[in-house]
């Protein structure tokens, strides 16, 4: 049976972080565990996929609130289900990274791409 000195729950930003820097000692034995699928939908590439991949249970998690207010209403908080977590679907358009300067002390930001 395979042991593992840790085991991390959850394929996010933070689960990865953990993942990564704990690897990366060969003498330690990690277990990921992801409850979505990999990342390989196409439309997670797609800045504006995101209302398809957030109404889709295989992609989005629909975690409900309980009920509030005088309605008594619930509320369906959605976060990411696959590699990646909720930084894989959300609806932020994809930015190439830019080189940014600033000039001291309250100058204009300027910005080139790399
Ligand atoms: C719609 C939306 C838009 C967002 N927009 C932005 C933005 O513009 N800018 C920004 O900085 N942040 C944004 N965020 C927030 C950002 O995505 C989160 O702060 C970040 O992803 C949190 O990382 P995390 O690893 O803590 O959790 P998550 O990214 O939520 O990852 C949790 C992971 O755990 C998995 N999991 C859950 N339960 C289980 C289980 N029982 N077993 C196995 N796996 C499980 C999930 O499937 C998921 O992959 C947005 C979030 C959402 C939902």
């Amino acid at each position: 049976m395979t042991r593992f000195d840790y085991v991390i729950v959850g394929a996010g930003p933070a689960g990865c972080v953990l993942a990564s820097r704990l690897s990366a000692d060969p003498g330690v034995n990690v277990l990921f565990i992801e409850a979505g699928d990999q990342d390989t939908n196409p439309i997670i590439a797609m800045p504006r996929g995101f209302g398809e991949l957030l109404g889709d249970p295989t992609t989005a998690w629909h975690y409900p609130t309980r009920a509030f207010g005088p309605s008594q209403q619930v509320e369906y908080w959605v976060r990411g289900k696959t590699l990646g977590g909720s930084s894989s679907v959300p609806p932020t358009p994809a930015v190439r990274a830019a080189r940014c300067t600033s000039r001291p002390p309250a100058g204009p930001t300027r910005c080139s791409k790399t």
